[in-house]
C-alpha cells in the first residue's frame, strides 16, 4: 500500500482515486476547486460514447481544414498563437489525422471506452450511484445518405470490435426516436448505437467522491492549489501548495486535464496538449424532448436527456491556452442549438450557459505514463471523450504503476 496524491478532481481524477483506492492504496485527492467536478467536466455533453471513440484528428476534418481557417464553419474557430509548443501542437494534430493514424488512434480509443463500460457496470453493481445515468442509446443525424456512407471504413472497424451501431433511415429512427419530428432539415441517414450512454459528468464526481470518503477510502483537499512537487534524489517524497505546507506523499498521479504549470519541466509533456474549447446550454425539458442521444452532424452539437432537463453541447475552438467565455460564440452555438431542437427546451427556462476546454492531445489518445521524476504519473489529455474513457483509462494507470513501482 502506497501514500498516492492525485491532483486533479475531474472525471479522470476522481476515476483515477476510485481505482487506486479500489487497489488499496492510501489516496488523497487535490483540486484547486472547491468540490469535484468542476474544471472541464463539469457541464460537458454528458454522453458515454462507446461507440463513438473517433479520433478528433481525422482525413475529414483535414479536408475541411482550409473551410475552418477561413472561418466557412460556424462550429469551429481557429486562432493562430505565436507560441511554439501551439505550433508543434499543431503539426502534430495534422500528422495524425492522417487515415493510418486515425484508424490506429479511434481503434485505442474504441477500446478504452469499452474497458470504461465494463467498469461503469462493475462500478453501479457495487455502489448504486444516481447522477442521472440512462443507456440511452445515440443516433447521430446526417444530412444525406452520402455523408453517412463517408463513416463506412470506421464502422467496419466498429464492427470488427463488436460494436452494434445500424443504419436507419428517418422513418425508422423516428418510430424510436419521436423527438426527430421537431428536427427542420432533411436527415437522409440515421446512424444508431443503441448502447451508449448519459449520465452527469459533475454529479458522478461528486457522489464517488463522497462515497469513498463516506467509507474512509479517500481523503479530499478541496481548495488546495499544487504548486509542485517535491523530490529527493530523482524520486516524489510530497507536494507543494501556493499558500500551505508541503503534504508527503509516496507517488502523484497528474490528473489535471490541459493544466500542466505544476509539473516539474522534465516531465511536462511539450506540445502534446491544448484546451479545444466549447460550450454548453442546460434547459428544461419540454414534453416533447429526446429520450435518446442525439448528435446533428451538420451543425456538430450533442443532445442529451438528464433526468427533466436536456443538454447541448458544441463548438471547437482552438486558440488561446487558457480560453475564456466568449458571449458571441456562446450565442452561435445557442441559435444553432435552437434552430436544430428548440422544440426540446422549455421556453420558460433561460438554461444555463457553460463554457470548457477539452484537453487535447494531437492524436484524442490520453497519456497515461510514468514521468521522468520517480513516483510521478501523467494521467491526463483525455481530449474530447475525457467522461468517456476515464475509468477504463484509469484501470490502464493502475497497469502502468504496478509495472514501474
Ligand atoms: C463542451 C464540451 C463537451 C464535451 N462533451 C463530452 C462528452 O459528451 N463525452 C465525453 O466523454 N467527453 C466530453 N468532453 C470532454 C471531457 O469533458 C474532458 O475530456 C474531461 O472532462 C477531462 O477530464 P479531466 O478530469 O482530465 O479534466 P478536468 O475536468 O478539467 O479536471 C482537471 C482538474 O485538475 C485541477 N487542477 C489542475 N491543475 C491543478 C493544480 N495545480 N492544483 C490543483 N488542482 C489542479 C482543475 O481544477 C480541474 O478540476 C466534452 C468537453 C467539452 C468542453
Amino acid at each position: 500500500m502506497a501514500r498516492i496524491a492525485v491532483v486533479g478532481a475531474g472525471v479522470v481524477g476522481v476515476a483515477s482515486a476510485y481505482v487506486l483506492c479500489r487497489a488499496g492504496h492510501d489516496v488523497v485527492l487535490v483540486d484547486r476547486h472547491p468540490g469535484p467536478g468542476q474544471g472541464a467536466s463539469r457541464a460537458n455533453g454528458a454522453q458515454l460514447s462507446y461507440a463513438y471513440g473517433d479520433a478528433l484528428a481525422s482525413p475529414g476534418l483535414l479536408a475541411q481544414l482550409p473551410g475552418i481557417l477561413v472561418g466557412r464553419y460556424p462550429a469551429h474557430r481557429f486562432h493562430p498563437q505565436r507560441d511554439p509548443e501551439f505550433l508543434l501542437w499543431g503539426l502534430r494534430f495534422l500528422i495524425e489525422g492522417l487515415p493510418s493514424r486515425f484508424a490506429a488512434n479511434t481503434r485505442t480509443l474504441l477500446e478504452m471506452a469499452a474497458a470504461t463500460r465494463t467498469h461503469m457496470r462493475d462500478l453501479l453493481a457495487e455502489l448504486d450511484l444516481a447522477f442521472d445515468h440512462v443507456p440511452a442509446g445515440k443516433m447521430h443525424l446526417y444530412p444525406s445518405v452520402e455523408a453517412c456512407e463517408r463513416t463506412a471504413d470506421t464502422r467496419r472497424l466498429k464492427a470488427s470490435m463488436g460494436i452494434r451501431q445500424m443504419v436507419l433511415d428517418r422513418d425508422e429512427a423516428t418510430a424510436i426516436e419521436p423527438a426527430l419530428d421537431l428536427h427542420p432539415d432533411t436527415i437522409g441517414a440515421v446512424l444508431y448505437s443503441p448502447d451508449d450512454a448519459v449520465g452527469r459528468p459533475d454529479v458522478f464526481c461528486a457522489a464517488l467522491v463522497d462515497r469513498l470518503a463516506g467509507q474512509g477510502a479517500l481523503t479530499t483537499l478541496f481548495g488546495h492549489d499544487v504548486a509542485g512537487v517535491l523530490e529527493h534524489k530523482g524520486r516524489v517524497v510530497g507536494l507543494t501548495f501556493a499558500a500551505r505546507e508541503p503534504r508527503p506523499c509516496e507517488r502523484v498521479v497528474f490528473a489535471t486535464g490541459a493544466g500542466l504549470e505544476a509539473l516539474p519541466r522534465r516531465d511536462r509533456p511539450y506540445g502534446r496538449v491544448w484546451p479545444v474549447q466549447g460550450y454548453s446550454i442546460t434547459v428544461r425539458a419540454s414534453d416533447r424532448a429526446m429520450r435518446t442521444s442525439i448528435t446533428d452532424v451538420r451543425r456538430r452539437i450533442v443532445f442529451a436527456r438528464l433526468g427533466d432537463e436536456v443538454r447541448a453541447a458544441g463548438i471547437a475552438d482552438i486558440g488561446a491556452r487558457r480560453p475564456a467565455f466568449a458571449p458571441d460564440r456562446f450565442a452561435t452555438f445557442k441559435a444553432a442549438a435552437l434552430e436544430a431542437f428548440g422544440g426540446a427546451f422549455d421556453p420558460s427556462d433561460a438554461g444555463t450557459p457553460w463554457s470548457g476546454g477539452r484537453p487535447c492531445t494531437p492524436s484524442s489518445v490520453p497519456i497515461v505514463r510514468p514521468g521522468r521524476t520517480r513516483g510521478l504519473y501523467l494521467h491526463l489529455g483525455h481530449s474530447a471523450l475525457g467522461w468517456t474513457l476515464c475509468l477504463g483509462s484509469a484501470a490502464r494507470l493502475v497497469e502502468v504503476m504496478d509495472a514501474t513501482s
